[in-house]
């Protein structure tokens, strides 16, 4: 229905998600790309890109006044970082669940850092905190025309009423 469809759509949201380069190197691409597949969201950008200092540093400018910030930024620019959008109702919130807490010592398991990482500065995966950031940071590291709207067949499967 109609209606239906357009409440659907009015809770779609996107988040900004970033392998970064230890999870890369590591051959976890497909893992966590798998994670966010099956839980029912939907891959709307990618790509592989290797940031400058200079671009790590706009990313996390939040942080600019923490002791780590310039160890951050030079290994977040270290290596090849997979770049991502994805899309879902509740994807921003949810997404950072998947991903569990920041320092890999506190995350739950069963998250990805829970499951997959041991320490704070290697924490392998990036994820947008709220819907603000969320724009900002599909805005830094995307064109508007990098990403990509469509109607995945599952959709039917995974949400009610379309
Ligand atoms: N970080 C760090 N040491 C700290 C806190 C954070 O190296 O004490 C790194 C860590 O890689 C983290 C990133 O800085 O993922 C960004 O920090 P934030 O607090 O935004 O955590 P996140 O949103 O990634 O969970
Ligand atoms: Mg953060």
């Amino acid at each position: 229905m109609v209606q239906d469809q357009e409440a659907h759509a009015a809770q779609m949201e996107r988040t900004f998600i970033a392998i970064k380069p230890d999870g890369v190197q590591r051959g976890l691409i497909a893992e966590i790309i798998s994670r966010f597949e099956r839980k029912g969201f939907k891959l709307v950008a990618i790509k592989i890109l290797v940031p400058s200092k200079e671009f790590a540093q706009k990313h996390y400018h939040d942080l600019k006044d923490r002791p780590f910030f310039y160890g951050l930024c030079a290994f977040l620019s270290s290596g090849p970082v997979v770049a991502m959008v994805w899309e879902g109702e509740g994807v921003i919130k949810y997404g950072r669940k998947l991903i569990g807490a920041t320092d890999p010592q506190k995350s739950e398991p069963g998250t990805i850092r829970g499951d997959l990482a041991v320490v704070v500065g290697r924490n392998i995966i990036h994820g947008s905190d709220g819907p603000e950031t969320a724009k900002d940071e599909i805005n830094l590291w995307f064109k508007p025309q990098e990403l990509v709207s469509y109607k995945s067949n599952a959709e039917k499967w995974i949400y009610e009423g379309n």
